[in-house]
Order: structure tokens, then C-alpha cells, then sequence
């Protein structure tokens, strides 16, 4: 693990690419002619007893790393670890060379998440330019999103802007392949519950209803490749999404 200092000489010579409430976020090089990387600097809030603000970072790199971790363990594809300063704050992984989900369907943004308007070097392309179809991106989603169920990994915030799609390295036949990865595992958890599984796909539904119109067609899709994936553990899965849609109606009654 990188020692403390090196781990903020590296930030002071890095990008800054977004900033949130939690965390900056960084474009970085370990060594001068290596791939990029992106580093996730989770800063020191004031605001908070400095004990517990030490703590809690130190908890969320560490959690965020382990969610990582586990989903390359179980074939969900995820950016690679490239390094942990816990202690620091900060979350170095692999950088991908590609588009968000969000920006690649109908009335997504070019490219979100930039709101220092900053040096996001990536081309506006579209999902033909990827040699994708809205039916087969949406297969691809439903498809990572229950192998990482399988692996009782909840995500817990998912979007269609913590979907990437990238063209892969690895090639199929000479052709180069085209990937869907999840990011941002910042507030994952590992669970076997199925009212928790329901709940990460209901959160997706909502993403998908508020930021895309006409989405009702696209997040079948996306279940209906899920269902096929969880096999047997679909039936009560289906159930209990149809209990969370029931409550999150109710409560958007009453305001
Ligand atoms: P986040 O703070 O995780 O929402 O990410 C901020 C911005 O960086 C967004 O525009 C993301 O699409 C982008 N991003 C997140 N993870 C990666 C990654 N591993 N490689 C390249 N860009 C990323």
C-alpha cells in the first residue's frame, strides 16, 4: 500500500475531473508512461469530529475496495483495484476508456458528472458507434447486475450513470469487445436478502423512469435478462420488487 505522502504527491500531480460532497475525483498516472488511473480522494470534512471523520473514510475506502474486490472475484466486471491508502482516504482504480449508460440513451446528457467543465477527454459517441442496440446494452445490464446479486453484493446506489460502457482491450475473433461495467460502490453492501436485491433494482427503475422518457420498455428488458440469470431465485425476487413498488407508490401518495 502506498505510504501517505506519496499517496498526496500523486494527487497534487493528478487531474481533478469532478468534485462531490464526499469525494474529488482525480485522473492520475502511477508511472509516467503507465496506463491512467482514476483516484478517488475522499477528503477530511470539517465539518465532522476529526476521530470520527478519520474513521469513517478509512471505513468507506476499505468497504468500497472489498465490494470491489469481491465483484472481480465473482467475474462482475468492475474497474481493477490499482491501489488503497485507506488511512488517506484514497481509491485508486482502473481507468476506463468509455461513455456512461446515462449519456448514451435518449435524452442523457453528452457526459455528466463534470461540473468544473474539466478535462474529461472522452469523445461524445453513440451506442452504434459501440456496435450496440438499446435491446442488447439493456441485456448486458440486467445480465452484470444478477451476477453481482449472485454474489450477494448490493450496490446500492444504482444509475444509469454508474454504468459504463467500453470497448475492452481483449478481443472476440479480432473484434474488439464491447463491455458494461458498474462503478462507483461507495455505498454497496453484501446481503442475501431478497427485499435488498428488490430494492437495488427499484432504485434503477426510478433512475431509469426519471432520466430517460419511455423507459418502461428498456427496464423490462433489463429484468428480463436479469430473471434469466438469477434462475431460481427470480419467482420470490419478482414478488417481493412488486411488495417495493407498492410501498414506493403509497408513500409518493402521501407526499
Ligand atoms: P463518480 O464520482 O464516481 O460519479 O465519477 C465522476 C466521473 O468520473 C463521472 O463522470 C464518471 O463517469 C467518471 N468515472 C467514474 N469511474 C471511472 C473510471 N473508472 N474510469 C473513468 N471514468 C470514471
Amino acid at each position: 500500500m502506498a505510504q501517505n505522502s506519496s499517496s498526496k504527491t500523486l494527487i497534487s500531480s493528478s487531474t481533478l475531473i469532478s468534485q462531490g460532497a464526499e469525494a474529488k475525483v482525480y485522473k492520475a498516472y502511477l508511472t509516467p508512461d503507465g496506463a491512467p488511473i482514476l483516484l478517488k480522494y475522499r477528503f477530511p470534512k470539517k465539518y465532522r469530529h476529526s476521530t470520527l471523520d478519520t474513521s469513517l473514510t478509512k471505513s468507506r475506502v476499505a468497504g468500497e475496495a472489498r465490494a470491489l474486490l469481491r465483484c472481480l472475484r465473482s467475474g462482475v466486471r468492475v474497474p481493477g483495484i490499482r491501489m488503497v491508502d485507506a488511512t488517506e482516504g484514497i481509491l485508486g482504480i482502473e481507468w476506463l476508456d468509455g461513455n456512461s449508460v446515462k449519456s448514451l440513451l435518449p435524452s442523457g446528457s453528452s457526459e455528466e458528472g463534470d461540473p468544473l467543465g474539466t478535462q474529461l477527454e472522452v469523445t461524445p459517441r453513440n451506442l452504434e458507434s459501440y456496435g450496440l442496440s438499446v435491446e442488447t446494452l439493456m441485456h448486458h445490464i440486467g445480465t452484470e447486475l444478477a451476477k453481482m446479486h449472485l454474489a450477494d453484493i448490493i450496490h446500492g446506489d444504482l444509475t444509469t450513470s454508474n454504468m459504463m460502457v467500453c470497448q475492452s482491450t481483449k478481443s472476440t475473433h479480432g473484434h474488439p469487445r464491447t463491455e458494461l461495467v458498474l462503478i462507483d460502490f461507495g455505498l454497496s453492501f453484501q446481503s442475501t436478502l431478497v427485499e435488498d436485491k428488490a430494492v437495488d433494482l427499484y432504485v434503477l427503475e426510478r433512475a431509469f423512469a426519471s432520466t430517460h422518457p419511455d423507459s418502461e420498455p428498456m427496464f423490462a428488458s433489463v429484468l428480463s435478462a436479469y430473471a434469466t440469470n438469477m434462475g431460481k431465485e427470480w419467482p420470490a425476487l419478482s414478488r417481493r420488487l412488486d411488495d417495493v413498488r407498492l410501498r414506493g407508490r403509497k408513500r409518493s401518495m402521501v407526499g
